[in-house]
């Protein structure tokens, strides 16, 4: 139909213009609020234009106010870009438009998740018969294993907490580390726990929970007859620190009625590298494992993956049944694994990207971030008063912009830190966000991206050195 044509060529183009251009453009853009929203259409228009000049009309008012977040020197948060058949099959999912919530309403798109959830749990060595959802996001899939753990601790106890809920139920004791993500307690708050009745357990010096200080809260005599969840991490969101999960593993499965969740967001995706593999050992001994596939798997937005051990839990805390919607009897349901409906077919795109990069692919994706992380380490380390704050095991480096005159004064360092940030977002080379790390402000440096090089990270080193001279000169205002 030549007015698809037209659309789907012209859109094409567009969108290899923007992939082109994430190398050399301006990382973060440079135009304020005002001026972007100045530059969309702000009436509702009585008469539909025709899609091409709605679409050319939309790129034009949205591009100056797009982050190359896709591209090779975004180190913001955990982001990672998208590897080029991840994008293609993105594009596909919307054009083949299937509800991917039931088999019945789409068979190919069930079977592509099988086969997406068969290759996650084979790349990251979990047991192959776990069940597996397809969610927004490592939030809600966290929220998703949290639902099995409470689902299954609690009709150990004797409780049915589908059918009745957490009013009477017995007490369930949660127990986190001191460095939990934010999304965990969300999750546990959103179950109707609570944001705050997690025991927080402390952490060393690189944010790992401490395993002894476990073991006493576990032991604690006042709680011990509870039925308990304890949520770990696998990769700090600072630090990239791992929590000791098999130690954690021996500590939890000591209790009769006990649940261990790991958070793996982006740490998870060390199992399939063999040089990093070591850091995630003992995870495969959890009962649920979070993921994203957005970050590390470097795949569009939207994808976070929910494993579960035993699937049953995961479905009975899911699973979605009325008169009218067929369940298969022997084929997935994609919408039993996570709190949806009707969705999206996430698993496209983790089966396009895994089929491309290969097992040998991703692990040197993520081996080649974590060499890169090294090099801003070793590149930035004890120049001009800036030192790394975490032993950088991962992807991850916070870096200290210490006064190089008063290395001590701890209210200059965080000026001089902010200052050197700012300074950074606005030269837009690359873009770096702050933390502040056991009181002391940092940069945060994350690399997540297929497409970072040594020369971008070399790019990098240079912006930053720039600033911290600029900053030290006291030609910035500290911020
Ligand atoms: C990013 C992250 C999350 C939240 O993931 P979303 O994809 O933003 O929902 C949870 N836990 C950890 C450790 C993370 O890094």
């Amino acid at each position: 139909m030549d007015d698809w044509d037209a659309l789907l060529d012209r859109t094409a183009r567009i969108a290899r213009e923007w992939l082109a251009s994430v190398d050399e453009r301006r990382v973060f853009p440079d135009s304020d609020a005002e001026a972007l929203r100045a530059g969309f259409p702000q009436d509702l228009p009585e008469e539909g234009e025709d899609p091409t000049k709605v679409i050319e009309d939309l790129a034009r008012a949205a591009t100056p106010g797009l982050v190359a977040s896709p591209g090779p020197r975004y180190f913001g948060f955990v982001i990672g870009g998208s590897v080029p058949a991840s994008v293609a099959a993105d594009w596909l999912t919307s054009a083949w438009d299937q509800n991917a919530g039931l088999y019945v309403s789409s068979p190919a798109s069930s079977l592509i998740e099988e086969i997406a959830a068969r290759s996650v749990l084979e790349l990251s060595g979990l047991p192959r018969d776990a069940g597996v959802g397809f969610a927004t996001g490592a939030t809600m899939a966290n929220f998703a294993c949290l639902a099995a753990a409470r689902s299954k601790v609690l009709d150990a106890a004797g409780w049915d907490v589908e059918a009745n809920g957490l009013v009477g139920a017995p007490p369930v004791r949660l127990i986190v580390g001191e460095e939990v993500h934010a999304t965990a307690t969300y999750a546990l708050r959103l179950l109707g726990f609570g944001g705050k009745t997690a025991v927080r357990i402390p952490v060393d010096a690189n944010g790992a929970m401490q395993a002894d200080a476990l073991r006493e809260a576990l032991a604690d005599p006042a709680t011990r007859d509870r039925p308990t969840i304890v949520a770990a991490q696998a990769g700090n969101v600072n630090t990239g620190a791992f929590d000791p999960l098999g130690e954690i593993a021996d500590a939890v499965h000591g209790l009769p009625n006990a649940w261990l969740h790991v958070d793996g967001a982006f740490g998870f995706w060390a199992a399939a590298a063999p040089t990093l593999s070591h850091l995630t050992a003992g995870m495969e001994r959890a009962d649920s494992w979070t993921t994203d596939a957005h970050k590390w798997l470097n795949v569009p937005y939207d994808c976070g993956i929910a494993i579960v051990r035993e699937p049953t839990w995961l479905a009975r805390s899911m699973a979605l049944t009325a008169a009218y919607l067929l369940a298969a009897d022997r084929e997935r349901d994609p919408y039993d694994w996570v709190a949806e409906g009707s969705r999206r077919a996430r698993g496209t795109t983790v089966y396009a990207a895994i089929r491309s990069l290969g097992r040998r692919g991703l692990a040197e994706l993520i081996e080649r971030d974590c060499a890169l992380a090294r090099r801003f380490a070793a590149s930035l380390h004890g120049r001009s008063g800036i030192r790394i704050l975490n032993d950088v095991v991962l992807n991850q480096v916070l870096v200290r912009f210490d006064d190089p005159a008063e290395p001590g004064d701890v209210a200059a360092g965080d000026a001089r830190t902010k200052a050197v940030i700012a300074a950074v977002q606005r030269d837009g080379t690359m873009w770096a966000g702050g933390t502040s790390w056991h009181g002391l402000a940092a940069m945060r440096i994350s690399v997540s991206n297929w497409r970072t090089t040594e020369a971008d990270v070399d790019r990098s080193v240079d912006s930053i050195l720039r600033a911290a001279t600029a900053a030290t000169k006291g030609k910035l205002p500290a911020v």
